[in-house]
């Protein structure tokens, strides 16, 4: 009876051990990027036209950068991202860096005139073949925002996922589009964005070889030096309505999912404990 009461005391004192860690770790942790790695934020349309799950509101999204400008949370550029990732260079507090997908043409309408309002700037994913067709951003616009501090990245020529091609039409994809970029901007293209997140080892080797510094993905989590820069995070910010609540739940959680993410990976891994990655919730 003893031994069943001492125990019980013991589980008892390490389940509030660890739900008093878990809570500090996030009151505290969350917010210093050492601890907790970097948000980068994934939007895709800014419009009140579609209610498709890639569309948010204006009004929205306004409410979204508002709350990172009046909480001190500072958006960083591909330079200081690259900096961090690297290994050197520190960052400010509370660092976010915001990210498109696609080049749509509400991101000059909606997305961009607010974020200048907030005094914040972010990097695009253009679909280089679309680009100056209906509905997405014309070469025009993205000069316009180049000169004026938006940062562009990769996001293919076609946007068919790179897996679904042969090792030469990835290459093609993947060093096109970086070559169009680049020779309109006048300024190196290093970040690329996987369409519809689909990647494998050929992919990878591919987008390393084609000059690309960093791989995107719309798994969720935060970045940290030490992980793969060709399978980095993001907090997707799309898939339905997203709440102003749930934009905060997942902006702040986001550093959690990134550990339970990799944690259940891991486990994925290794045959012994391959049971238990199924008993981590999938973020
Ligand atoms: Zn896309």
């Amino acid at each position: 009876m003893k031994k069943v009461l001492s125990w019980l005391v013991g589980i008892i004192f390490t389940i509030v051990v660890l739900v008093a860690g878990i809570f500090s770790y996030w009151y505290f942790g969350s917010t210093n990027y050492m601890l907790t790695g970097v948000p980068v934020l994934n939007y895709h349309q800014v419009n009140n036209k579609f209610q498709t799950c890639l569309a948010m509101k204006p009004k929205n999204f306004e409410e979204q950068m508002k709350y990172l400008h009046d909480n001190d949370y500072h958006v960083i550029t591909q330079q200081q991202f690259d900096e961090y990732m690297s290994g050197d260079g520190t960052l400010p507090d509370r660092p976010v860096l915001i990210t498109f997908d696609d080049g749509y043409a509400d991101n000059y309408q909606y997305a961009y005139p607010i974020m200048k309002k907030y005094g914040m700037r972010g990097t695009i994913f253009l679909i280089t073949g679309l680009v100056d067709k209906p509905g997405y951003l014309t070469w025009e616009q993205i000069k316009k925002m180049s000169a004026d501090g938006m940062e562009f990245g990769s996001h293919t020529v076609s946007h068919k996922p790179l897996t679904s091609f042969d090792r030469e039409g990835a290459r093609r994809e993947l060093t096109e589009s970086k070559a169009v970029i680049e020779q309109h901007l006048g300024k190196p293209c290093t970040f690329f964005a996987f369409p519809e997140g689909k990647f494998d080892d050929m992919v990878m080797e591919e987008t390393k070889a084609a000059g690309y510094k960093y791989g995107f993905t719309v798994e969720t989590g935060r970045d940290f030096p030490w992980d793969d820069h060709y399978d980095l995070d993001r907090v997707p910010f799309f898939e339905g309505p997203i709440s102003f609540k749930h934009f905060r739940f997942r902006l702040t959680f986001s550093a959690f999912s990134a550990i339970l993410w990799d944690t259940h990976r891991y486990f994925e891994h290794i045959e012994l404990t391959k049971p238990l990655a199924e008993h981590i919730p999938q973020p």
